[in-house]
């Protein structure tokens, strides 16, 4: 095979109508020979960005123990290191970057070291351009569309010592049976489609991810029903809009409704999703989360601007009176739902009106949790190439003034839970305290506590005696 194949922009734009993906069930290709490349020897990967990047990061790590590497956590020891990456914003790309010149350090000490680089960063041409000509010891490049030829990429660098650089920009297919690591033995991620077709004007993932391409609805019960079997308690189920599942399959295969209540009925003790897009989100899937008590009461709602006319500029489909009916719905219809947001701050040529818009819809619905940052515009996307004559002194203190509101009702919310016994699944000994454990309240919010008995996995009642900015403490009930 050769190899070199470089990303290209707008290859990746092209939209067929009627587009069906391929199901591609036999794609990994590992002979004798791969299945030994790694015998005795080390891996690492390390993942940036979204929830979609640490499940390639899972099936990654599950090919390479397959050619027979074994994880390792230390960087001096691995062989291998690979660097899975998020091209949402300019300063994770940048973080790369950085990472990329400390890592060559390692590559100096053990010049058979192979350093990686893959993930969405990888689907950008001026990224796969800069890393070929300023980065000679970044060996392997691959895309987000190929992580099944990771095996052939490899032998090509240890067997003919040549660069393998192999990207796709295409709509893409689906690839069904490629083992993984799960990084948990209790929670894991289903990813039920890949690629989005929404093309918000800001964002590149539609670029680098593909066209829309949901998997059949019995692949990922198959999934479920798997994951069930093995003990596991909760199944998050991802995409990049996870509410427009089905729209590219035939109608027999269902909607995002109709999956949700059949992962249901597998009997999962859990349920998560993630990321809903307003535009999408039906009745039926209202009615499949008040319904069905392993799913939880939680929505993270991206609103990205309370402004109609930054929301049109943006190409979202909403109007700020259809985002808070929906709102409303799911507030009214889902008891104890939590709702978190996303908001973009200083989109070219947001006025003062806008930005208070998007501090009135804040006042509104007073968010469990949100994510706020200054937009960060991406080669390639309309929204780059719109005029701005915004300071960026002003987006920042626009910022410094939405955060204080999100905060402030952050902590509202979280002290509304004081004195209440919640269910949480313990993840294990806290990061910032590991006296105590932590875990996850139905709606997603972080809980340090104490543990009397029981074990990391379980599910337990925990009565909540504080609530704070970020997080809530408590005691094993
Ligand atoms: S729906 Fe989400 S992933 Fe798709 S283009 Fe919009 S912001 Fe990007």
């Amino acid at each position: 095979m050769s190899n070199y194949s470089l990303p290209d922009l707008n290859k990746a734009r092209f939209r067929s109508f009627g587009y069906r993906a391929d199901i591609i069930r036999d794609a990994l290709k590992m002979d004798e020979t791969k299945s030994h490349l790694g015998d005795g020897l080390f891996y690492h990967v390390i993942t940036y960005g979204c929830q979609a990047n640490v499940r390639d990061g899972e099936v990654i790590s599950g090919i390479l123990e397959m050619m027979g590497y074994s994880h390792t956590e230390l960087l001096e020891q691995a062989d291998i290191i690979i660097l899975n990456t998020c091209a949402i914003r300019d300063n994770a790309e940048k973080r790369v970057i950085g990472e990329i010149g400390f890592l060559q350090n390692y590559k100096r000490i053990k010049p058979s070291l192979i350093l990686g680089l893959c993930g969405c960063m990888a689907q950008e041409d001026v990224v796969v351009k800069h890393i070929i000509d300023k980065f000679p010891s970044v060996q392997l490049v691959f895309g987000t569309h190929n992580l099944y030829e990771l095996p052939q990429l490899i032998e090509n660098i240890i067997v003919n010592n040549e660069r393998s650089i192999k990207v796709y920009s295409q709509q893409g297919n689906i690839y069904e049976g490629l083992p993984s690591v799960r990084t948990s033995a209790f929670k894991a991620s289903i990813n039920i489609m890949d690629g989005c077709d929404k093309f918000c004007t800001y964002c590149i993932v539609p670029y680098t991810r593909g066209q829309q391409r949901s998997r059949l609805l019995d692949d990922v019960l198959a999934e479920a029903r798997d994951l069930v079997a093995r003990g596991y308690k909760e199944i998050m189920l991802l995409g990049q809009n996870v509410n427009a599942y089905g729209k590219d399959l035939d109608k027999e295969n269902g909607d995002f409704a109709r999956l949700l209540n059949e992962v249901a009925a597998t009997g999962i003790a859990r349920i998560r999703f993630m990321t809903s897009h307003p535009w999408d989100f039906t009745d039926e899937m209202i009615d499949a989360i008040a319904n069905n008590d392993n799913i939880m009461p939680f929505v993270h709602l991206p609103l990205q601007s309370g402004s109609n006319e930054i929301l049109k500029k943006m190409g979202r489909r909403y109007t700020n009176g259809e985002y808070i009916a929906l709102f409303d719905k799911l507030k009214s219809r889902v008891r104890d739902i939590a709702i978190s947001t996303d908001i973009i701050v200083g989109f070219p040529n947001e006025t003062d009106a806008d930005f208070e818009d998007t501090l009135r819809i804040v006042e509104y619905c007073k968010y469990d949790n949100a994510y706020s940052f200054i937009f960060s515009p991406r080669p390639g996307t309309p929204a780059s190439k719109m005029e701005d004559a915004i300071d960026v002194e002003v987006k920042k203190e626009r910022l410094q003034r939405l955060n204080a509101r999100l905060a402030y009702y952050s902590k509202m919310n979280n002290l509304k839970w004081e004195n209440k016994v919640v269910k949480v699944l313990v993840d294990g000994p806290s990061k910032n305290n590991p006296s105590v454990y932590a875990g996850y309240t139905p709606q997603s919010k972080l809980i340090n506590f104490t543990l009397k008995e029981g074990n990391i996995g379980d599910i337990i009642d925990v009565r909540v005696t504080e609530g704070k900015k970020n997080s809530l403490n408590g005691e094993q009930e």
